[in-house]
């Protein structure tokens, strides 16, 4: 059975964790991702991620299940069987390539939360914020931003808005947070505005 992303009559969702296959350094990051993993079981959420248990990914997944949360990992069939089983997760799914893997936690998910990681989770969280800036979606993304992690790319965003590249402004789906839980009521809480939506669409439509 394939999880479909639910509609906005309950306040379960289908949450997509981006986060790094390493372990970093600080230990008040690895316990973050526990943290965030438990919470989103005892919301009662669905969490879905890249499938394997490396790194962050392995302490969110794997503390979500402990906690009895449902897991669904999406994982790209060139990784070994090793790599693909290493998780215990509730739904295994297979897909051919990274591409497809984004295409598919988008498609289905309500919300994505950008844990501290590498450039993969990196491009999964841009791809998410480039598909909200063409109207292609409009999901609210959430980043944990334990340590100050993300303080840097906010600072990136505001040199691009400087220079006319970028505009904040549309970006009202970007959520910041250092608490896990605190991230987890505001992606709940969060309500698309149309009119946002409905810019964004009239400039694709234009081009
Ligand atoms: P990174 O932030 O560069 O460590 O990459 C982590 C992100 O890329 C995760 O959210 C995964 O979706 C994907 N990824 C990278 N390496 C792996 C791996 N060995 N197994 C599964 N997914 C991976």
């Amino acid at each position: 059975m394939k999880p479909h992303a639910n509609d906005k009559h309950t306040d379960t969702m289908n949450i997509s964790v981006f986060c790094g296959a390493s372990l970093p350094h600080s230990e008040q990051i690895t316990e973050a991702a526990r943290q965030l993993g438990r919470a989103i079981a005892r919301g009662g959420h669905t969490l879905l991620y890249g499938g394997s248990n490396l790194g962050l990914m392995g302490a969110t997944s794997g503390a979500a299940l402990q906690e009895g949360g449902r897991v669904v990992g999406v994982i790209p069939t060139f990784f070994s069987e090793e790599v693909i089983l290493s998780q215990p997760v509730s739904q295994l799914v297979r897909v051919a390539s990274m591409a497809e893997r984004k295409e598919y936690l988008i498609a289905h998910s309500d919300a994505f939360i950008a844990l501290p990681g590498g450039i993969g989770t990196l491009d999964e969280a841009f791809e998410v914020m480039v598909a909200n800036q063409l109207g292609l979606s409009r999901k609210p993304i959430g980043l944990l931003n334990t340590n100050n992690f993300y303080q840097p790319l906010m600072q990136q965003l505001q040199l691009m808005e400087q220079e006319g590249l970028y505009r904040l402004a549309n970006a009202d789906y970007l959520v910041i947070e250092e608490q896990p839980d605190r991230l987890l009521q505001r992606l709940t809480d969060f309500k698309p505005d149309p009119d946002r939506g409905h810019v964004a669409q009239r400039l694709r439509h234009k081009s």
